[in-house]
């Protein structure tokens, strides 16, 4: 649902009256990035479909100089702008009333490049300049005056007059240079593009190494080679090829699902120097972080899967988005669930080492968490104004909507699946598409009915995660399963709300000599379901752990599923340690419960199942036990995983798999850091010393440290080196090119716990050398450390206007999350409450981030005060010797 058009006369702070829609466009920008600022010329056809005084449209920071209105009839219309700055909105007020007809609004004005990360932006590097775009969600009006808003969709004419010796790209192919008079300039102009949103429009100007990749080839479903480039930074040229390789691949994997070419004339993958969120799948033209782009033969596993992954989710975004863009942002989760979804599915195809499933899976669970909280939101959640779209990109759009579209797939089967994929693409392909048509198609295609729409609408139209509690009985060796559905919440919590959805439950029934998988359709608060065959011995409630909704067993399904957990396959064996975390989180298990289930899981080889319950067991160590109790806690949990740790060793062997390359990080970051085990303290400790140049050799050289264990190697370095370390970190993170190094030294910075460096750190973070992008690595890493919040606190509380002022919108509403690590009481959510309440209003999406982090403070003290944590310290004591 969303809220109807505003009153022509009332200025719109969320969608534009209907009454006028833009035809074309032809934007032109001046821009040198050495400048502060650039110019524009905005020409919008716009079609008037009703007798106006005036048209609204948006804009922002924009300084228009000069604005002509014409009719159809090609004369002038005498007309004003009229900006309302701190709603982005523009109003074209005419002189009189005049007749519906076609308008050409033509546009001169100046503006600052944007110092926050958005609109058209710039970002210095030493003594090089760089402008780039971030329009999504609504930033394209500080760049220019348009109607900018997703349902627009229409063909831009893009020219860029830069300086001679810089290269610039926009989202389509280049068709003309032409140099001015002196020699100083040069005009290029760019292909209509297809019909594009405001919000995929991009450009980027500057020194940017260019690396033509092989074009890909023409295939069943697209006729032309496409042309394929790399960009990025000055010095970075070497490390593109894995992004092209990658690219190479995922477009045919896409091509041949939705069999719908690649919808646009070239793909430029430009990795930026500075960049807010992680990547933008602009049409044609996907920017990144440059850190998430770049790889050479020096980085780590990690890199390599990294830059597939993000890779394969832009590139999703070229069709869902970009071919079929969503009408309005209550919707955008579609385009995020489909990109999730699509690559997790392209990785499998073709990097089934990644785990994609399991990486999925994850992201599940996660958004499971996020989901018990009340103030969660719904997948299709009403935007009533800015702040909204900004907080609609979340764990709940992104993950949950992602795995509501696997439980979907999972039930109907992957074909059929793929059947209404297509269609919804091919019938809505350039123009838009709603959630409502995407079910539609998949109705269609399912053959279920209106059961496959009640059961997608019951999960994307009201929050939370179902509870599902299973029981198997067996009479006279005929089986049956009692199913019982209600909204999961952690203790403590009550909601007025009786929840019910339409649930594909899908069991996995283990007999001796078989195992099957059995779906049925729970509808119902309560049902009973006749199973086929015999008793099985046990039942796994979420076969695959396809499904979103969590379980719970009596104590015999439970003590069984425990029996047997070595037999469950790896998805199920994460959804069986959710099911002993939730049921603690529900205040019926006990700790030691818990503890007792850790051992089984931690010597798995996979890094999801072997880490299952640790963040589980980090809050029982910080909330429940005392220091003695703790300390013989991480013995125990260092011997548990110790064994595995030598036989992994603490650098990556040629050749091994990348699983256990993120087995080794993994637990080595858990057992520096949560066990602080002193064993891989010192094996860390060692390799970033010896980074730093600290073992003798005086000179940095970060390729001595693992790859993989960079970021922890030289965190140990800094919090066992005092002053001297912290020094050589500091220099190399200002002499260091190579973004993802930095975030490493960073990051390393801020982890210090010394009350003097760590002062310093703070005071760092606001200064010109570290970039708005990175700024957030350094204070989390303050953050994590128990003996720095009250500290660090106390120093935002006196800086926050200054940390303010360096927040981009895509990270202010974070912000009451960003310093609210450790809080877990009613006392210290009311404390936050009272500093952030009056500051939220100036913070995009701050309202919802304030909410939901007083929610999960009051939801840990509720739990920490329910919780026996008596029977703790006599397990540590008896656990001891292990
Ligand atoms: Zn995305």
């Amino acid at each position: 649902m969303s809220f109807a058009s505003a009153a022509p006369d009332v200025v719109p702070t969320g969608k534009l009256p209907a009454d006028a829609a833009p035809i074309s466009y032809t934007l032109h920008f001046k821009a040198d990035p050495r400048q502060d600022r650039f110019e524009g010329h905005t020409t919008i056809q716009v079609q008037l479909k009703a007798p106006a005084e005036r048209v609204w449209l948006h804009a922002q920071k924009l300084d228009i100089a000069k604005l002509q209105v014409s009719g159809a009839d090609g004369k002038p219309i005498a007309a004003s702008a009229h900006p309302h700055p701190d709603v982005g909105v523009l109003e074209v007020r005419f002189e009189k009333t005049i007749p519906a007809q076609k308008l050409a609004l033509d546009f001169q004005y100046s503006a600052p490049f944007n110092a926050e990360l958005q609109g058209l932006y710039k970002v210095k590097v030493g003594d090089d300049s760089y402008a780039m775009t971030q329009m999504e969600p609504i930033s394209a009006r500080v760049a220019f005056p348009g109607f900018d808003e997703p349902r627009f969709k229409v063909p831009f004419d893009i020219s860029l007059t830069v300086p001679v010796q810089d290269v610039a790209v926009a989202n389509t192919l280049q068709t003309s240079e032409k140099k001015s008079a002196d020699g100083k300039w040069k005009t290029l102009t760019f292909a209509t593009t297809k019909p594009l949103p405001t919000y995929l429009v991009a450009l980027a100007i500057g020194p940017w190494d260019v690396v033509e990749g092989k074009p890909i080839p023409a295939n069943a479903v697209r006729k032309n080679a496409l042309p394929l480039r790399g960009l990025g930074p000055r010095g970075s040229k070497a490390r593109l090829g894995w992004a092209l390789e990658t690219a190479a691949a995922i477009v045919p994997f896409f091509e041949d699902y939705t069999q719908q070419a690649y919808p646009f004339d070239k793909l430029d993958l430009l990795g930026a120097p500075d960049f807010s969120a992680g990547a933008m799948e602009n049409a044609g033209l996907i920017i990144y972080r440059d850190a998430a782009l770049l790889a050479d033969d020096k980085s780590g596993a990690g890199q390599f899967r990294g830059v597939f992954n993000i890779n394969a989710h832009e590139i999703a975004h070229q069709w869902y988005g970009d071919l079929v863009t969503v009408p309005w942002w209550n919707d955008i989760w579609l385009n995020e669930s489909y990109a999730t979804w699509g690559q997790a599915k392209v990785a499998m195809a073709l990097h089934p080492e990644y785990q994609a499933d399991l990486g999925a899976l994850e992201g599940r669970l996660f958004a499971m968490g996020s989901d018990s909280l009340l103030s969660t939101r719904k997948i299709r959640q009403p935007i009533e104004n800015h702040g909204d779209i900004q907080s609609a990109f979340d764990g709940i759009t992104y993950q949950k909507g992602a795995s509501v579209l696997t439980m979907f797939e999972n039930w109907v089967g992957e074909d059929t699946f793929r059947k209404g994929m297509r269609e919804y693409l091919a019938s809505h392909a350039f123009g838009s598409g709603s959630a409502d048509e995407l079910i539609a198609s998949l109705t269609r295609a399912s053959g279920k009915g209106d059961a496959f729409a009640k059961g997608m609408r019951s999960f994307l139209d009201q929050p939370g995660a179902p509870l599902i509690k299973v029981q198997l009985e067996c009479k006279a060796g005929k089986p049956s399963l009692d199913l019982a559905q209600s909204r999961y919440l952690p203790y403590g919590v009550m909601s007025k709300d009786a929840q019910q959805w339409t649930v594909p439950v899908c069991l996995r029934l283990e007999h001796a000599d078989r195992s099957d998988t059995q779906c049925v359709l729970l509808d119902q608060p309560q049902q009973k379901f006749a199973l086929e065959g015999a008793c099985p011995d046990w039942v796994m409630p979420n076969a695959d752990a396809r499904g979103y909704y969590r379980f719970e067993l009596d104590a015999e399904g439970f003590a069984q599923l425990a029996k047997v957990s070595a037999k469950l396959n790896a998805p199920e064996q994460l959804m069986y340690a959710d099911a002993l975390s939730s049921a603690f989180s529900r205040g019926t298990l006990p700790p030691t419960s818990l503890l007792d289930a850790m051992p089984a899981l931690a010597t798995s080889d996979l890094p999801q199942v072997a880490t299952a319950l640790l963040w589980r067991y980090q809050w029982i160590t910080e909330h429940l036990a005392d220091e003695p109790t703790r300390n013989a806690l991480n013995a125990w949990a260092a011997s548990l995983y110790a064994p595995s740790m030598k036989k992994l060793g603490w650098r990556r062997v040629e050749g091994e798999s990348g699983t256990t390359t993120a087995l080794r990080s993994r637990l080595a970051n858990f057992l520096a850091f949560e066990a602080r085990d002193p064993a891989a303290r010192a094996a860390l400790n060692q390799q970033g010393r010896s980074a730093l140049g600290l073992d003798g050799s005086g000179k940095v050289d970060l390729t001595r440290a693992d790859a993989d264990l960079l970021g922890d190697a030289l965190t140990v370095a800094v919090q066992e080196g005092g002053a001297a370390a912290f020094d050589v970190t500091q220099k190399a993170y200002e002499a260091s090119r190579d973004t993802r190094h930095r975030y490493a030294l960073l990051s390393a910075l801020g982890s210090t716990s010394d009350p003097a460096l760590s002062a310093r750190a703070r005071d760092y973070g606001l200064s010109k050398a570290v970039q708005l992008g990175e700024m957030g690595m350094l204070y989390g890493a303050q953050m994590s450390e128990p003996k720095n919040r009250a500290a660090t606190w106390q120093w935002m509380t006196e800086h926050y206007d200054a940390f303010r002022a360096r927040l981009t919108p895509f990270s202010a509403g974070r912000m009451p999350g960003m310093f609210s690590d450790g809080r877990c009481s009613d006392a210290e959510a009311d404390s936050l409450s009272e500093y952030f309440a009056p500051r939220v209003k100036d913070l995009v999406g701050g309202e919802r981030g304030l909410k939901q982090t007083l929610e999960r403070i009051r939801q840990c003290g509720a739990l920490r005060g329910h919780v026996d944590a008596k029977p703790l310290a006599e397990w540590a004591a008896m656990h001891k010797a292990r």
